[in-house]
């Protein structure tokens, strides 16, 4: 691994500087690009971490900013820690700490062992790009910080990317929330993960998840979390593909110049739109984008080769398929509005929980456009299962959404999801 230094650019720096302010060196907004206040910043890190404060980022330094990213940092017991000592060192609460080991006994706590003990901020950052190494992080730090989320890839993307899946829940009826389809609607992905962090946090404390008691929401839901469905589309669009992936890219996009790159990129590394690839009349979604023009691989609107030739889209039916959904909900952006209906079906229930979701969001329960359904993930859970799915447009501008919406996203659309958490405990 090389060493991030002075004139450094890109994702590293980028996951460099997240660490640093989180730790307290790098006041600036992460941005990417290792310039003097970046190495003023990592001077600062590396004496106070007892490193030699060379300024130049190597894996010491990297490996010692890590635990910033993640959100904890791993202890070895000592002889004379308890939970109390060890929160007043890390500046965190002693439940949190309990939280994060729940198999230890505060009486006895094994010396020598390993445990995890959270940083006092939260593991899902909502203010910085993601890229799917940043997702990585996140993976880690929500599993280690609240045992009770589980993580699992649900397959590979076309670079082999991991597609995580993230569970949490006791119950029997289940909530299936993705994001990212798109490349470029990127944003979807820091919103669904601050919204489980947000319900795992109501659920440590014993509190309340928009109104609702987390813990009976718990005991009555599975919720399930596919944050980024097209990681290797986010990479390419945040600059972090490799240069073999940007070129590949920039190569099928030259095809289409009319759509800027890479921020109009929504489909997959391979230029196949994943939200065009299920098997729901893609023969028809496939007659109307070729009229359209997107007749081989581009930066978007391109059904594919088959119904489910993308490794991502074949990842998430056959994931759906083995997670057996009650709801679903596809987060995209934008628009404010909810789609709940394909085409003639209507799932029972589907109109009073895109009311609700409606009510608290200030989206509207709407019909999908004229010649745009047809071969979505939606379009297909509702045919498969007649059970509700929806599609969540959120937000209102220009794609791909600017960070600086994100406070309003957050406002609308975490209610919105607790409602339809809430819509899952009902019904049988
Ligand atoms: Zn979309």
């Amino acid at each position: 691994m090389e060493a991030l230094r002075y004139g450094s650019r890109g994702n590293g720096v980028l996951l460099l500087q997240l660490a640093l302010r989180r730790e307290g060196s790098y006041k600036g907004k992460p941005d990417g690009i290792f310039g003097t206040r970046t190495l003023n910043a990592v001077r600062r890190f590396q004496s106070s971490a007892g490193l030699i404060p060379d300024g130049a980022a190597g894996p010491k330094t990297r490996a010692a900013a890590e635990p910033y990213i993640l959100g904890y940092v791993t202890h070895r017991l000592r002889p004379g820690d308890t939970f109390y000592r060890l929160a007043k060192r890390y500046g965190v609460t002693a439940e949190a700490t309990a939280a994060a080991n729940p198999k230890l006994d505060p009486a006895r706590l094994p010396v020598g062992e390993e445990i995890t003990i959270p940083l006092p901020k939260r593991v899902v950052p909502t203010d910085v790009p993601y890229s799917s190494e940043l997702l990585g992080y996140v993976v880690r730090g929500l599993t280690a910080r609240y045992p009770f989320i589980k993580a699992e890839e649900m397959g590979r993307s076309a670079s082999n990317r991991p597609l995580w899946a993230l569970k949490t829940g006791a119950g029997k009826r289940t909530l299936f929330i993705n994001a990212a389809h798109h490349a470029n609607e990127w944003i979807t992905a820091p919103l669904v993960l601050d919204f489980l962090e947000t319900y795992a946090e109501a659920y440590m404390k014993r509190g309340t998840l928009f109104g609702r008691s987390a813990a009976a929401l718990f005991t009555e839901t599975r919720l399930i979390i596919a944050p980024m469905v097209d990681p290797d589309g986010v990479d390419l669009v945040n600059g972090a593909a490799d240069a073999e992936e940007y070129g590949r890219a920039l190569g099928i996009a030259e095809g289409f110049p009319d759509i800027p790159f890479p921020s109009g990129w929504k489909a997959n590394i391979l230029g196949t739109d994943l939200n065009l690839n299920y098997p729901a009349d893609w023969e028809k979604a496939k007659e109307i984008k070729f009229a359209q023009g997107f007749t081989r691989p581009a930066p978007r609107d391109y059904v594919g080769a088959s119904p489910l030739s993308a490794p991502e889209a074949a990842a998430m039916y056959a994931y759906t398929r083995a997670q057996d959904p009650d709801i679903t909900i596809s987060y995209h952006t934008q628009g404010g509005e909810i789609y709940w209906r394909y085409g003639d079906i209507e799932p029972e229930g589907a109109f009073n929980i895109a009311e609700a979701m409606a009510a608290v969001s200030g989206y509207r329960a709407a019909d999908v456009p004229e010649g745009s359904s047809c071969a979505g993930y939606r379009d297909w859970f509702i045919m498969e299962y007649g059970r509700p799915g929806f599609t969540v447009e959120a937000g209102e501008g220009v794609n791909p959404l600017p960070l600086s919406l994100y406070p309003r996203l957050r406002e609308d659309d975490l209610p919105l999801m607790a409602a339809a958490l809430e819509a899952v405990t009902k019904g049988s």
